[in-house]
């Protein structure tokens, strides 16, 4: 029996965190092993699903699920809390911030390319002697050919972040959605770690999850998929096979959207 995916097409955005392992700093080859598999495996899930049915103008058959993947840079610099430190001006801070995001991207690239999953890095910033420059219609064309394109330096523009270079790179690439991996199982109505109590939401409306000024994402990003219609499904990545899940149309985490 073919599966049912929901997601031919997503834009997996994970916090450079998730490379480090908890409050780390850095990239930890056993955190990268483990993240590059779960990607693999998910880039495999529709492959063998009818061809007529699903596939966009121009994929190839057997393409699989197309990954597009922004990663974050918190294990390296936030630039807000650098620049509070006083020597170096935010504006700054922020591109060492969007550089770390590089670094992150290249650990990543090679992890998957290590275990036969091609991969490219292209960058919202220039520097072009190590990744490719992010040009839309090349995205476009990687990930059709099967590779996963990690979207390094966010937005390229200080004083915004990683949330909002998924959002928007999702929208460029018309993402069926966008992946939210987080050290919860989703979006809860108080913090889970507080409260006995606290409730899962299996899904919740934009309008919802901006009104309750959640922190799972900023505000600009949830503002930005409202606007073009792209869920946001906020999922535990930690959970082996989660990523392979959700792009199967499994319903776990919470569906924004
Ligand atoms: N950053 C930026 N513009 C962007 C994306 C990121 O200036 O479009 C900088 C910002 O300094 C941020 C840092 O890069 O603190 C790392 O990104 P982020 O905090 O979003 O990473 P995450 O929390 O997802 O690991």
């Amino acid at each position: 029996q073919l599966a049912t995916p929901h997601y031919r097409r997503v834009l997996l955005k994970i916090s450079g965190e998730a490379l480090s392992g908890e409050g780390g700093f850095g990239v930890d080859p056993d955190e990268l092993r483990l993240i590059a598999h779960e990607i693999a495996e998910a880039a495999k899930v529709n492959a063998e699903v009818d061809p007529n049915r699903l596939r966009r103008e121009g994929d190839k058959p057997n393409a699989g699920t197309q990954i597009a993947v922004v990663v974050g840079g918190g294990n390296i610099i936030r630039g807000a809390a650098l620049a509070e430190q006083g020597v170096i001006p935010q504006a700054v801070a922020d591109q060492m911030g969007m550089l770390g995001t590089v670094i992150n991207a290249l650990a990543l690239k090679e992890a998957l390319e290590n275990i036969g999953q091609p991969a490219r890095v292209m960058s919202a910033l220039m520097v072009s002697s190590v990744a490719e420059n992010f040009i839309r219609g090349r995205a476009l064309r990687h990930l059709e050919k099967g590779r996963v394109v990690i979207f390094a330096a966010g937005t390229g523009n200080p004083f915004s972040t990683t949330d909002s270079g998924a959002s928007l790179r999702a929208s460029e690439i018309s993402a069926d959605v966008v992946l939210k991996a987080t050290k919860v199982d989703g979006i809860y109505d108080k913090d889970p770690n507080k409260f006995n109590d606290a409730v899962r939401f299996e899904s919740l409306s934009f309008d919802e999850a901006i009104n309750r000024d959640l922190k799972v994402m900023d505000i600009g990003s949830f503002a930005q998929c409202r606007a073009q219609n792209i869920p946001i499904v906020v999922f535990d990545m930690k959970v082996p096979g989660n990523i392979a899940r959700v792009v199967a149309g499994e319903s776990i985490g919470t569906r924004v959207g």
